[in-house]
């Protein structure tokens, strides 16, 4: 039996029968079963049912966003931009899926016509994190489904609540038995599982590095594509010609997010040493205005940390800050509404090899390094396996050019905290992964090209 609690009391929510491995691999064999006639359908087709999940789902919008507060720990006001930002998915995936085109080439034979098909990969399996578990759940089920692919899911341990609402209405709306199937339970078990079989013909994760290469492997033996949104350790640079409000603004929004737990969170922050002092100031009054909280309320408010794991962690990663002699601006201690809650932290006067600077913190801790010149900083950005996204404010253009180019990471934001919606290929490089989600290049990743020549004629 899986217990879900609220992160932010501690009081059980739910409980959810864990799958054994029969009742996983009968799901997975009702994907597969699923797959011809689901792939078989016109676009339109597919496109009307997603657009009755998008619109069922979008007329319960506020139990949806309660359930997500509850379960995951964030505020109302988050809860319901994600549900937003998910529902965005669903609907640019249903026009999308009228739009999968293929290609005729000049021929190379005068008595033949060539020919590009673009065809769906087949059925799909998908992980998911706890950090965004509606988003999560309808980027990757929106897109694999307006393919022509079925898809069986493995939502996180910590958030199955969402994931099951979501399949009940996915059901409601003409998503039948195979086409959308969900597994919960003990992740090591059914890991393999999915990976194993050789009828699943994708793997979509988004979680740890860790856990990412160890699909990877175990996806190597039946040679399937991977679509891996892995860990990230974004850098955020902020300038001296930069507009700082709007830079306290962008970083307070994209740390706080979620409360630090979200894979985009600035983790190095680089301030250009002449503006060091004025931006932390700035900074310390933007952060101090904000409260902690549990979430069922009105306004924004940093929620707990998702669980003990996690709260351990960020304990951990700051104490080591602090024995090796780093300066705590504010908070450096769990909050005073004890729980889950950690206060939100600025710290300074640390090195570029501290752990707080090469690992995800994954909490809400701005960790503030000073770099003097931009060559300086763009390589100290850089300098970590992971390559997901990167953020800098400045005002100058051909700064913005350069920096856009030479920072190594999916995704490059100038002069702007947020990163995502539905209409962008959101994806990392190096270590972080491969593949997009959202956009056109999203449904890419769910169909494979297939060339046909038609000689003879
Ligand atoms: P996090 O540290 O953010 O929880 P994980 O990578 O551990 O990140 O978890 C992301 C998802 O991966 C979750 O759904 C989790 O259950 C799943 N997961 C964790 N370990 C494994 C594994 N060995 N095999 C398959 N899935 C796993």
């Amino acid at each position: 039996m899986l217990i879900v609690y609220n992160p932010a009391t501690g009081e059980e929510i739910g409980r959810v029968a864990k799958h054994s491995a029969a009742e996983v691999k009968a799901a997975v064999d009702r994907t597969c079963a699923a797959f011809p006639d689901w792939s078989g359908k016109l676009a339109k087709e597919r496109s009307d049912i997603l657009r009755r999940w998008h619109d069922s789902v979008k007329a319960d919008k506020e139990a949806f966003a309660e359930l997500l507060c509850r379960e995951n720990g964030k505020c109302l006001s988050e809860a319901r931009g994600e549900i937003d930002y998910g529902l965005g998915f669903i609907e640019w995936y249903a026009e999308e899926a009228k739009r999968v085109y293929g290609d005729t080439i000049p021929t190379h034979d005068r008595n033949a016509q060539v020919m590009v098909t673009k065809e769906a990969v087949g059925p799909v399996a998908a992980i998911t994190p706890w950090n965004f578990p509606f988003m999560m759940i309808t980027r990757k089920v929106a897109t694999a489904l307006a393919a022509g692919c079925t898809m069986v899911i493995k939502p996180a341990e910590d958030t199955p609540l969402t994931a099951l609402r979501l399949l009940e209405y996915a059901r409601n709306a003409g998503i039948g038995e195979g086409v959308l199937e969900v597994v919960v339970g003990d992740p090591k078990e059914i890991g393999p599982i999915l990976t194993g079989d050789p009828r699943i013909r994708k793997i979509t994760f988004t979680g740890s590095t860790a856990v990412g290469k160890l699909l990877a492997a175990q996806c190597a033996a039946t040679v399937k594509k991977m679509t891996l949104e892995l860990g990230g350790n974004a850098p955020f640079i902020v300038f001296d010609d930069a507009n700082l409000d709007d830079a306290v603004q962008g970083l307070v929004s994209a740390k706080l997010r979620n409360s630090g737990q979200v894979c985009i969170s600035p983790n190095r922050i680089f301030v250009q040493q002449g503006i060091f002092e004025a931006f932390t100031e700035r900074l310390k009054q933007a952060v101090a205005a904000i409260e902690v909280d549990q979430g069922l309320r009105e306004g924004f408010v940093v929620g707990p940390l998702v669980n003990q794991l996690g709260f351990d962690k960020v304990v951990r990663l700051v104490e080591d800050a602090k024995a090796a002699g780093a300066t705590v601006l504010m908070g450096g201690k769990p909050h005073a509404k004890g729980g889950l809650f950690y206060a939100p932290t600025i710290i300074t006067g640390l090195g570029d090899d501290s752990p707080l600077a090469t690992q995800e913190i994954f909490g809400p801790v701005f960790a503030l390094y000073s770099f003097n010149e931009e060559e300086e900083v763009i390589e100290r950005a850089n300098s970590t396996e992971f390559g997901l996204v990167a953020y800098a404010y400045t005002c100058a253009l051909g700064r913005s050019l350069r920096l856009s180019r030479r920072l190594e990471a999916g995704m490059v934001i100038l002069n702007s905290g947020s990163v995502g919606t539905a209409s962008i290929p959101f994806g990392g490089i190096k270590q972080s992964g491969y593949g997009r989600e959202g956009s056109y290049y999203g449904i890419e990743e769910y169909v494979h090209v297939k060339y046909v020549l038609m000689a003879g004629m």
